[in-house]
């Protein structure tokens, strides 16, 4: 039977395993024991979901059984099992979630060093194994077995292998000078190995282990064998907090949750009273890949006393702080609760408001004592608070208003909403801010001018989402936000305003003239005293920005939505003073020049860049 070959990414991966350093290898039984787990939970949550009552759950476990005459380790266990296209899909190609995270950041690393600290997952068989054989069962499925000696290939055939679940034979690598395969067949090696990384396991892992005893009524020794519980199987959240270590949380989070990185935070809430339940949050450095798509799963695991009935209970966190990844377990829940009674569950949903809160308190803790940490979290989902703040016509902007960062345009780096206002000078009476694409182009937006030379600072925004959560929000203590685009820019005077209306009256003429010659290519034309050192630019519509305007003609049909703003001239520009002198072709001519080099100030694209280039030219 001709071999098949694994993608190039998975290549790349057991290439990695199979030459990882030594010391890292022991790993390998964590990663075939987790996946053991996640494949029993599969089964016992499927039955559960069929209705079906009677599962027995004693009767699920995980068997090591170490052959040193045929230097094999054998992992076994009674989960849910592959079908022969199960086989070829999960372990022919690169696994889904921890493994290709890692992939995408480290596969190029030289230091292999980092291989001990990630869930890498099946391939991690190849650190030890110089074959790998999985025989495995799904029910309802022809059985069937995979092979492989490493990076030549692997076959699927099919296989008599009886019971539902998955064996997996790893045949041990030759022993070389300084390297000990051998050891993972010792029983004292795998009962150390399994305490140290899979003591939590919820299902036993049981081997079979020689002792030796007295005899009865003799002095006589014998050697029995008999099964032994390697693990203690409590799980880590249910420990007392105290005894737990925090490199054992960032372990637990990694293999739970596949992620191969710490995560920024934990939090183990144990709350007792009229409600009791006990909670494990993480916060993650970095959105799963699966983050911004319809796969992503959000939601918190649900246990009823140490027992999972849910994997994504989406009740359990609001959708503002869906990057959360953890659990709940509480005593007070009936395991047979169903989705649609949940949504309607008292209960749960004061869990969900009480573990909101510590969210968030969490988060405005760090972003006070670790604001380096907090912006590496920002930097990974402020989107998502930003969202949160926008979103269901602003119902939680309040309760998640402090939560938010904005580059500050004056201090060059992050600032909250609330260090903005407490550095406003006596003067200033709103919260300015410039939107844009990029900082750079934020920075050198013409309207941000005269704000900055105020003395004022400028909140940068320059992601689709942040205009519009400022809108939603419309002031924070009682500071209304304004867009250094804004029509009144609450900046000047009284008399500063009436002798710009007087010279508008004068101008109105001229401004008639470079309508007529624009056409419906702008709203109107007006004279502005935002402008400082650029002649002309062009502001949204009742209260709607420029980039607002781009954000909306980016969603699904907004490619109809007309792009015509308000076009504004500098009276104290130089090139304003030459307008006047114009015949109307030479009007219409500058006109066009000055509204092009507006929209592309603002980032806009030109309806005709061709033409723009040619009367540049001319002109020069
Ligand atoms: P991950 O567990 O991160 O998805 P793995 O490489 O460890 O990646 O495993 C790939 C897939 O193979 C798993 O997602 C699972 O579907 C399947 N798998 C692995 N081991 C088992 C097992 N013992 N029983 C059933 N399915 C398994």
């Amino acid at each position: 039977m001709s071999k098949k070959q694994f993608k190039t990414e998975s290549k790349k991966l057991l290439d990695l395993m199979i030459h990882s350093i030594y010391t890292h290898r022991e790993i390998f039984l964590r990663e075939l024991i987790s996946n053991a787990s996640d494949a029993i939970d599969k089964r016992y949550y499927a039955a559960m979901q069929r209705g079906e009552t009677g599962v027995d759950k004693s009767a699920f476990e995980i068997r090591l059984e170490p052959n040193k005459a045929a230097r094999t380790l054998t992992i076994t266990d009674n989960g849910c099992g592959m079908s022969a296209a199960e086989l070829e899909q999960n372990l022919g190609t690169i696994a889904k979630s921890g493994t290709q995270a890692f992939r995408a950041e480290h596969a190029d690393a030289e230091d292999v060093d980092i291989i001990g600290k990630f869930g890498v997952g099946f391939y991690a068989a190849f650190m030890v194994a110089k074959k790998v054989t999985v025989y495995s069962h799904r029910e309802g499925e022809e059985p069937a077995v995979w092979e492989s000696e490493g990076e030549d290939g692997y076959t699927v055939k099919p296989a008599g292998y009886e019971p539902v679940g998955t064996k997996i034979v790893l045949t041990l690598k030759d022993d070389g000078d300084e390297e000990s395969y051998g050891e993972f067949l010792e029983t004292y090696r795998l009962q150390s190995l399994v305490k140290k990384y899979s003591d939590y396991i919820r299902y036993p892992i049981r081997m079979q282990v020689e002792r030796s005893r007295k005899k009865e009524g003799s002095d006589e020794y014998e050697t029995v064998v008999e099964d032994q519980t390697l693990n203690s199987q409590v799980p880590l959240w249910r420990k007392n907090k105290s005894e737990i270590t925090k490199e054992e949380y960032a372990q637990f989070y990694r293999d739970v949750f596949h992620d191969y990185e710490e995560p920024i935070t934990t939090l183990h809430i144990n709350a007792e009273g009229m409600l009791s339940y006990t909670a494990l949050l993480f916060i993650p450095k970095h959105p799963p890949f699966d983050f911004n798509t319809k796969d992503f799963k959000r939601g918190l695991k649900l246990y009823a006393n140490g027992v999972m009935i849910m994997e994504h209970c989406e009740e359990l966190l609001p959708e503002y702080f869906n990057f959360v990844q953890g659990l709940v377990d509480s005593p007070d829940l009936s395991l047979n609760i169903s989705r649609e009674m949940l949504q309607h569950d008292r209960q749960l949903s004061a869990i969900a408001n009480n573990l909101k809160k510590k969210i968030l308190a969490e988060l405005l803790r760090i972003q006070r004592e670790e604001r380096e940490t907090y912006e590496t979290f920002y930097k990974a989902f402020g989107r998502t608070l930003k969202f949160g703040v926008y979103d269901k016509f602003g119902a939680n902007k309040d309760f998640l208003k402090d939560t938010l960062l904005f580059w500050s345009r004056r201090e060059d780096k992050y600032v909250t909403l609330k260090e903005y206002v407490d550095a406003m000078p006596e003067a200033q009476k709103s919260i300015y801010y410039a939107a844009g694409d990029t900082l750079s182009q934020v920075k050198k937006l013409p309207q941000a001018e005269r704000v900055a030379d105020a003395g004022y600072d400028i909140l940068c925004l320059t992601e689709d989402v942040d205009e519009f959560a400022l809108r939603i929000l419309e002031s924070y203590q009682e500071k209304p936000f304004r867009s250094v685009s804004d029509p009144d820019l609450d900046l000047f005077t009284d008399e500063q305003k009436k002798e710009l209306e007087k010279r508008a009256e004068e101008a109105k003429p001229l401004l008639e003239r470079i309508k007529t010659a624009l056409g419906d290519k702008v709203l109107d034309v007006r004279l502005t005293d935002r402008l400082k050192s650029t002649a002309a630019c062009l502001t949204g519509d009742e209260g709607m920005s420029v980039e607002m305007f781009k954000v909306l003609r980016q969603m699904p049909n907004g490619a109809s939505i007309p792009m015509a703003f308000h076009f504004e001239l500098n009276p104290d520009h130089p090139v304003y003073a030459k307008l006047a002198s114009l015949d109307d072709d030479k009007l219409k001519e500058y006109a066009d020049l000055l509204l092009a080099q507006a929209k592309l100030v603002a980032g806009l694209p030109l309806n005709d860049p061709a033409a723009f280039a040619e009367s540049m030219l001319k002109l020069m």
